[in-house]
């Protein structure tokens, strides 16, 4: 299955893509954890995401599509993949669905996440207490969200209009959204 998971900062995509993952047997690839891993190996990629990185922007569109381009030739994810944190703008939608296109494939089923702000903002502080995230400053949380909502909200009515989009209540313990996303995807 090719999926896609989308959702507001803290909606807990990447706990729930972890599992999901691991249920349907396909690859999880999320931007941000590429981002990561180069920006702790202090790569060239890592050293021009950090940049954006740092204070909650976008990746350019060109490097992010570039990485996922590349991801998306390995072994691994011939028959599925779950990604998690892209497509994030309108540019990065359409050079999705080209490359697809290119192998005869397509999007199947877009989640969505959905979440009250002051929840995600409480959630956010408290990963950046646990695990040191440097954009989980209040700050950095506030401008993600804004971010997220004036460029990559907007994208969920594209995904809805091509009736792929299944919205998930992401409110409740790891266990409970989790349930319900498998419910939503009949898995
Ligand atoms: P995430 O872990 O998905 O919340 O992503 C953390 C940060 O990585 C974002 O705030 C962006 O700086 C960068 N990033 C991750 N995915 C993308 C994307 N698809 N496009 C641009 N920037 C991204």
């Amino acid at each position: 299955m090719r999926l896609l998971i989308m959702g507001p900062p803290g909606a807990g995509k990447g706990t729930q893509a972890v599992n999901i993952s691991k249920t349907l047997n396909i690859p999880h690839i999320s931007t941000g954890d590429i981002f990561r891993e180069n920006m702790k190996n202090e790569t060239a990629l890592g050293l021009e995401a950090k940049a954006f990185y740092d204070k909650g922007m976008y990746v350019p569109d060109e490097v992010t599509n570039r990485i996922v381009e590349d991801r998306l030739t390995w072994d691994d994810a011939k028959n599925g993949f779950l990604l998690d944190g892209y497509p994030r703008t309108i540019e990065q939608v359409n050079f999705l669905d080209q490359i697809l296109a290119q192998k005869s494939q397509k999007i199947e089923k877009v989640l969505e996440l959905t979440i009250d702000v002051p929840v995600v903002v409480a959630r956010l502080l408290k990963r950046a207490q646990e695990q040191g995230r440097i954009d989980d400053t209040k700050e950095v949380i506030t401008k993600r969200l804004e971010v997220y909502a004036s460029s990559t909200a907007p994208l969920l009515t594209e995904y809805k209009n091509r009736s792929i989009l299944i919205k998930v209540d992401g409110m409740g313990s790891v266990s409970e959204v989790e349930g319900k996303i498998k419910t939503a995807l009949s898995v």
